[in-house]
């Protein structure tokens, strides 16, 4: 059997190392910390920094190909490894996906619609981008933001100096407030033949800049959108000659599909797909890297609701259990912090 690597040791790891399993590969996993949840799946573990290229390329020199389930990582480590083995999905994937300037100019390249934006390196630069956005925006950092974090709210121009404080004054990305009525992800695979399939969108609610709950199906309004969303999706794919899975989050607004982030990596919101979908993002995630055949991305029911637990809501897990159409999934993360994604539930309805 193969040896997948895979760089991080969180939950989508774990799954990822899961879907691995079950088709008779063995994973290892490369992550600065000691453990995760991906260790209780993944025995073997090496840790080791993003920023050491020995033991990188050690790691890679050990394993049949090398995947992500986390892009922030020093693109210099994705050359270091990309020169000793093969890396699915590709660096040049990696780039573009870890910097939210480079996303947006890449997609709106590509015809893309996206909020406004603009570059921002200090102060100066986000009065400037201010006066040409409007002062609804939101002030990202470029690099490292997940789960909301890393952003700051600017409702009038006087916020500039407390939004750049808030940031941490770093490299950033101004982004006009977009209006729209409901969020949704494309999520599809595309395999080392180039073949591509999508999952059903998924209609996504955030809370508090989290994902809380990804349904399917996503309504009329959204799926109205797929068409000109999934084109989008798939342009990407092909222009980065994309293996595995890929996410681009859209907001579905009067004028069509926006754009918001892309994620070269099974995600959040594609959750649902473990027992919802005929084949799970992580399966075919998998067989995508690999150079296997893709399975069947279709629905395997009428309805599938996913849930995040997020901190405290893992503790009602018993009560979870109570109810037999309730798919438990939890992560092994042993403390539960506010706002830490410990867990998920799936429910279906056939
Ligand atoms: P993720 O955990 O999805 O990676 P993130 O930290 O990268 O999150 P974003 O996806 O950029 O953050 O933003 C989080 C949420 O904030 C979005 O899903 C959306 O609800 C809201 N949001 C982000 N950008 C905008 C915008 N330009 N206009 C309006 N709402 C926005
Ligand atoms: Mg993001
Ligand atoms: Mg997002």
């Amino acid at each position: 059997g193969a040896t997948i690597g895979i760089l991080g040791g969180g939950q989508l790891g774990r799954m990822i190392a899961m879907a691995a399993a079950q088709l008779g590969y063995r994973t290892h996993i490369y992550a600065p910390e000691t453990s995760g949840p991906a260790a209780d799946v993944s025995p073997s573990w090496t840790q080791g920094a993003y920023e050491d290229a020995a033991a990188l390329a050690a790691f890679a020199e050990g394993v049949d190909v090398v995947t992500y389930e986390f892009e922030n990582i020093d693109p210099s480590a994705v050359d270091v490894l990309a020169s000793h083995g093969l890396v699915r999905p590709g660096a040049g994937a990696l780039r573009i996906a870890q910097d939210r300037l480079a996303e947006k100019r890449f997609v709106a390249d590509l015809g893309g619609l996206t909020a406004p934006f603009a570059p921002v390196d200090s102060l100066d630069d986000l009065e400037t981008a201010i006066e040409m956005i409007g002062s609804r925006a939101i002030l990202k950092t470029n690099r490292m933001g997940y789960d909301g974090k890393g952003q700051a709210r600017i409702n009038e121009p006087g916020d500039a100096v407390g939004a750049w404080n808030a940031i941490g004054r770093q490299p950033a990305i101004l982004e006009g407030f977009v209006t729209f009525d409901q969020e949704y992800s494309v999520i599809l695979v595309r395999g080392a033949d180039g073949a591509v399939r999508f999952w059903d969108s998924a209609a996504n609610v955030h809370v508090d800049g989290i994902l809380a709950t990804s349904t399917v199906p996503a309504g009329s309004l959204i799926e109205g959108q797929l068409p000109a969303a999934r084109a989008l999706a798939k342009q990407v794919a092909d222009a980065l000659d994309y293996v595995g899975v890929l996410t681009l989050e859209f907001f579905a607004s009067a004028d069509g599909p926006v754009f918001n982030e892309m994620a070269p990596r099974v995600h959040n919101s594609g959750h649902w797909t473990t027992e919802g979908a005929l084949t799970s993002q992580f399966e075919n995630h998998v067989r995508a890297i690999c150079g296997l055949p893709l399975g069947d991305t279709g629905l395997a029911a009428q309805r599938v609701e996913m849930r995040n637990l997020i901190g405290d809501d893992a503790a009602e897990w018993l009560a979870i259990l109570s109810d037999p159409e309730n798919h438990l999934h939890l992560y092994g993360k042993h403390e539960a912090r506010p706002g830490r994604k410990m867990g998920h539930v799936t429910r279906l309805s056939l």
